[in-house]
């Protein structure tokens, strides 16, 4: 029997209704299959524990994260909070406490979705997006001053290291090998950006001769929104800087169906700290409370969860109930033009996993 110590955090909005449903999904894979338990801890941290403390997490909040296995995420956003409040004051936080450095997000057309692009097969999109999530544009340096005045000044500098530029493209040549196809495409905009964006080409070049297995291109960062739409079939796995692929991945989602289904983890490659897998949808505040918030994005990042516990079986079956969920029309929540709700979903998926439980028993 392997138990697992998973921390939830469901943070704000809908972010409090599809954790708890990931939840219920984790439970019931882990009794379906007999010789996996998870011990879950609840955080309550995000804008309600904003309104009474002043800050989104406790000041010692990374320390009862460090001992945990994994984290599962909802959404930081509280529609009466500032977002940068909201976003540096817990997400990132853990981000960056726990140096979760590579953000990993796949990308796949699921069976029963109807994606938006004519002429693409289901089989013509299959991504995973490198995000680095560590430095960059999001680095978190700069300032204002002369607030309010004429010459008021500001800036967001963007820093980028050698040591996180390397370590963020190795962790995507690796990733690249270990999937069929084995390329990758690294998006820059070294032409208009001449000094950091140039040391990416020129690291890329040089990890690459550590993985001569790897096909690999480049492409600047506005050709490849015109690449993912047009030519979808000739991406497979692709590393950009932490900006480039926040943009992207939302278009990727979005050519995928729904920002409702796509998952994402935060990941330390070193395994120096708990990873964090969440939705890549915020908080939606146009429909939290209703029960309508589609589940699917947080049940593949608990498949994804699970991968990088070593848990592959648990992981297919997650993966192939979320399938079987996906591909009935009467299952689909509103954001797919269906009518079904969160629970509706939860209890199929679970129905899914234990059907496979008493296949297993007969
Ligand atoms: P959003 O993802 O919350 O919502 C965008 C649209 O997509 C909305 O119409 C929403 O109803 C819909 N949608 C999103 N997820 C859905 C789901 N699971 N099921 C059905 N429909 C879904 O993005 P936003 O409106 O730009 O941001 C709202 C708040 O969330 C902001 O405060 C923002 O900062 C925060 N946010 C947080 C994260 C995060 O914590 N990772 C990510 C994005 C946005
Ligand atoms: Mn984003």
């Amino acid at each position: 029997m392997k138990t697992y110590k998973i921390a939830t955090i469901p943070g704000d909005g809908i972010g409090k209704e599809v954790v708890p449903a990931g939840r219920i999904v984790m439970e019931a894979v882990a009794s379906s299959q007999g010789d996996l338990r998870f011990e879950f801890e609840n955080f309550d941290w995000g804008g309600d524990y904003y309104r009474q403390h002043g800050v989104m997490m406790p000041e010692d909040g990374l320390d009862a994260l460090r001992g945990k296995d994994a984290i599962l995420f909802g959404s930081a956003g509280d529609a009466n909070i500032p977002d940068h409040i909201t976003l540096w004051g817990l997400r990132l936080k853990i981000c960056q406490g726990l140096d979760q450095y590579a953000n990993v997000r796949p990308t796949r057309i699921l069976p029963g979705i109807d994606g938006p692009l004519k002429r693409c097969a289901p089989e013509d999109l299959d991504w995973v997006i490198v995000r680095e999530n560590s430095e960059g544009e999001y680095s978190g340096v700069g300032g204002r001053v002369h607030q309010g005045h004429p010459i008021e000044a500001a800036t967001d500098v963007s820093i980028m290291t050698r040591v996180g530029v390397e370590r963020i493209l190795r962790f995507a040549f690796r990733l690249a090998q270990s999937r069929p196809r084995k390329q990758l495409t690294v998006i820059t905009k070294s032409n208009a950006q001449r000094h950091a964006m140039v040391m990416w080409d020129e690291v890329a070049a040089q990890v690459a001769r550590e993985f001569p297995d790897v096909a690999w291109d480049k492409e600047l960062v506005d050709a490849a929104t015109a690449r993912m739409v047009n030519r979808p079939r000739t991406l497979d796995t692709i590393v950009a800087t932490n900006l480039h692929a926040d943009i992207l991945s939302d278009l990727a989602a979005a050519l995928a169906g729904s920002l409702g289904i796509a998952p994402t983890g935060n990941i330390d490659p070193e395994r120096r700290y708990p990873s964090m897998f969440e939705p890549i949808h915020g908080s939606a505040f146009d429909i939290m409370g209703k029960g309508w918030a589609n589940p699917v994005g947080t049940f593949w990042s608990v498949v994804m969860l699970l991968e990088h516990l070593g848990e592959a079986a648990a992981a297919r079956r997650v993966m192939a109930a979320i399938e079987a969920v996906t591909a009935d029309p009467a299952l689909h929540t509103r954001d797919l033009g269906g009518q079904a709700g969160t629970d509706d979903v939860t209890r199929a998926v679970c129905a899914h996993l234990a059907r496979h439980d008493a296949a297993r028993a007969a």
